[in-house]
């Protein structure tokens, strides 16, 4: 900005060097206020001779709004925005001490969460093989979770997804399938390939092997001739390249309202190939998730044709899936904040 002027040229530089060093609130008294020094410029008026009155008036006025809109801005940023370092004031150790190996004492570094690392693993291998990733929601309504998959109001199944409601009737998902719609409707028309992970609520009674919070996660496949064989390959090349060994597989019949034929994904144990071990309980096979072929209803619903396209949708728990891979006998251990427990990972 150009100010002729030198009263003024000197106000806008003192300004521009105070925003630097002066809080927020005397800032605004020093310029703006009562007593300010724009009033200040602005009474000197009187003293500018008449044929530089006009001029000065405007700069003055010029100057003052700039000053306005510089304060606004700066009261809409952040008061972490520009800093460097973050305190931790639940940090086991003096965060002011400058000697590096003793701010971090060994042991004392984060690791991530089991979960976190294998969701990061899974993710990677799915987007190896071409799909894309789309995070579910934290709260949805009742069209997404129930209506769009088949399950409409008064319908049983509805009973399988016992799970929390708000006061105005939305709902943390109880399955990540509440996402399928969407990612259909998105995507436009196929192929649709998404694996959408997510965090699940359920109204669970919690023990070794049930808790109220879980991962899981969907995937949805939708293109032309798309078949039950499509459906079981994909899912067996993602768990081979999981589990990072051959399996077999075997399908058993299950029941989901959004899918049909519906069914239970069955591996060979990875782990003891079929002589039988504690993790297969001895039966050298594992279920692992739910999956099918698409319901046409589930794909009419998002604007695509049953008779052009077909598709298949699978949904697993993560949790589970950590616990057979680790050995971990009781699914609450993730969430419990047990840093003996963590550490080990
Ligand atoms: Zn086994």
């Amino acid at each position: 900005m150009e100010f002729k002027n030198q009263d003024i040229k000197n106000t806008y530089d003192k300004f521009n060097e105070d925003t630097n060093s002066l809080p927020l609130k005397e800032l605004t008294a020093k310029y703006l206020g009562r007593n300010s020094l724009v009033k200040e410029l602005l009474a000197k008026i009187k003293n500018i001779p008449d044929d530089q009155k006009k001029e000065y008036g405007q700069q003055a006025n010029e100057l003052s709004r700039y000053i306005e809109e510089k304060l606004e801005q700066i009261s809409n940023t952040p008061i972490f925005q520009g800093t460097k370092e973050y305190i931790d004031p639940t940090a086991p150790f003096d965060i002011n001490q400058n000697n590096s190996s003793e701010v971090y004492p060994k042991g004392l570094e984060g690791t991530k969460n089991p979960l976190t690392q294998e969701m990061d693993r899974v993710l990677d291998i799915f987007k190896q093989m071409g799909f894309d990733i789309i995070e579910s929601r934290q709260l949805d309504d009742d069209y997404h979770m129930f209506e769009t998959l088949n399950i409409p109001k008064g319908h049983p199944a509805r009973d399988i997804w016992d799970t929390f409601w708000t006061e105005e009737g939305l709902i943390p998902p109880a399955h990540t399938s509440t996402m399928q719609n969407r990612v259909m409707k998105t995507a436009g028309q196929p192929p649709v390939r998404c694996v959408i992970p997510g965090m699940c609520y359920r109204n669970e009674a919690t023990d070794a092997s049930h808790e109220h919070t879980l991962f899981q996660i969907e995937g949805v496949y939708v293109d032309k001739n798309i078949s039950v064989g499509d459906m079981l390959g994909t899912i067996k090349t993602y768990l081979e390249a999981f589990f990072q060994t051959k399996l077999e597989i075997k399908v058993q019949p299950a029941y989901f309202p959004f899918t049909e034929p519906d069914m239970e994904f069955v591996i060979s144990c990875p782990f003891c190939k079929k002589t039988g071990c504690k993790v297969c309980k001895y039966s050298g096979w594992m279920e692992l998730m739910g999956c099918g072929e698409i319901n046409p209803f589930v794909l009419r619903e998002a604007g695509i044709d049953p008779e052009v396209y077909s598709g298949f949708a699978w949904g697993f728990g993560l949790d589970r899936l950590v616990m057979v891979k680790n050995g971990i006998q009781d699914v609450r251990r993730f969430r419990s904040g047990d840093l003996n427990f963590l550490k080990q990972f």
